[in-house]
């Protein structure tokens, strides 16, 4: 039987990365892999949230905890989030915070929201590959985000036009972005929200990695922008997406949107429909634990986290060869490198991976273009010193070979 003659013309885009096979190979335990961007679980704070599992399980909140709840989220939660985004420079209430199965689950819902087939998505070319997947579902197209460049809105959307389509949303992580680990400017982001507003598009500020800072000035959201202009948050086109995976732990899934009440609403309407609500035990033994001293949390994940990116960024300076330049990010937890444009990221991983027993993840699937072959994103989330000096050195041998 051949069921694919059943599948829906949408998900004829999904397809498995090529990459995504290669990287299967990393779990052989002599890989140094740079590759996976996830959480140490070593800084997961298991002992909390085993407290707080425990006190949720065994008193009167089982009851909520276990049964079915509003699709809006976990009102304690989005109290402490109104504060949260306080702390950030946003003003808005409990109507305007939605919790989300994961922030990755956000993207999703903002897709189905805002595009239909041929709409246009600007995104940064590279990107998050996560977010490609997720608007690919719905068959946009793409044109790229750069934020000070010198395309205007109205050449953008002419070219829009001329495609048969209008720019519906912009997306940017305009914090220690995924992979690239670059962090956008105040006037950078003043400028994707300029640019937005005269296309009358949304702005979907996806800030997984918002907390992870090692130095550098925190740069208010693009939403606090967007409120010192327009004071009434249902009136922002901005919508930001927060998550706990980075800080602590992407099994709970949980994250959450702010944004605009219509545009709630409206997400609220598309999470009814598709999983009711994000689960309510998760939410609650969250709410516990950033409760119990979530700046302290952070602080350790942040002297962990930086000394890795020290050690990466030595270690780089160290073994690149000439013509290999990297980014250096202010947080987050990617560097990304650019080789001379003769190496292709692919190639290069498959032989690292056979001959050095390292890994990475090539740059090209973070372009929606399909270009950046010469590109490869490192992560040093979940390296120690030593398979880091290890590893960066194999690479650097690795990259010789090619040169
Ligand atoms: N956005 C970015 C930029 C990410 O890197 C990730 C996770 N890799 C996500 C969103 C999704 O994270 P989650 O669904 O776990 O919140």
């Amino acid at each position: 039987m051949d069921f694919r003659n059943n599948f829906s013309k949408r998900s004829e885009k999904m397809k498995a990365s090529e990459i995504r096979e290669l990287l299967k190979l990393l779990n052989r335990p002599s890989v140094i892999s740079f590759a996976g961007g996830i959480p140490d679980p070593a800084l997961f704070p298991a002992e909390a949230l085993a407290h707080a599992g425990e006190a949720a399980l065994s008193g009167p909140t089982a009851a909520t905890a276990l049964q079915y709840s509003v699709s809006e989220g976990y009102l304690p939660l989005r109290e402490w989030i109104v504060g949260h985004m306080a702390r950030l420079g946003v003003s808005c209430d409990v109507s305007n915070v939605l919790i989300t199965s994961g922030s990755q689950q956000a993207l999703d819902y903002l897709g189905k929201l805002f595009l239909s087939p041929e709409d246009t998505a600007l995104v940064q070319w590279p990107t998050y590959l996560g977010a490609l997947g997720a608007f690919n579902a719905y068959e946009p197209r793409f044109d790229r985000l750069q934020p000070g460049d010198n395309r205007t809105a109205k050449d953008i959307a002419a070219d829009a036009e001329q495609a048969g389509s209008r720019v519906k949303l912009s997306y940017v992580t305009p914090e220690f972005a995924n992979p690239t680990g670059i962090t956008l400017s105040r006037a950078e982001r003043l400028a994707v929200l300029e640019q937005a507003r005269a296309l009358d598009a949304m702005v979907i500020e996806d800030a997984a990695y918002e907390g992870l800072r090692y130095d550098g000035s925190p740069v208010p959201p693009i939403l606090a922008l967007e409120q010192e202009t327009i004071a009434d948050m249902n009136a922002c086109r901005t919508l930001y997406c927060g998550t706990f995976s980075k800080t602590l732990s992407p099994g709970l899934r949980v994250g959450w949107v702010v944004g605009a009440q219509d545009v709630i609403d409206q997400l609220v309407l598309i999470k009814q429909a598709a999983d009711l609500h994000t689960s309510t035990l998760n939410q609650i033994l969250v709410t516990e634990v950033v409760a119990q001293g979530f700046a302290d949390h952070l602080e350790q994940l942040t002297t962990a986290y930086g000394a890795r990116r020290d050690e990466m960024l030595t270690a780089l300076a160290r073994e690149m060869p000439d013509g290999v330049s990297w980014s250096h990010p202010e947080g987050g937890m990617f560097i990304w490198l650019t080789l001379p444009d003769q190496i292709d990221g692919a190639e290069l991983l498959q032989y690292a991976l056979d001959t050095y027993h390292i890994a990475f993840v090539p740059g090209q699937a973070f372009f929606a273009d399909g270009s950046g072959a010469n590109t490869l994103r490192l992560s040093f989330s979940c390296a120690s010193a030593e398979q880091t000096q290890t590893g960066i050195h194999r690479l650097g041998q690795a990259i010789r070979h090619f040169l």
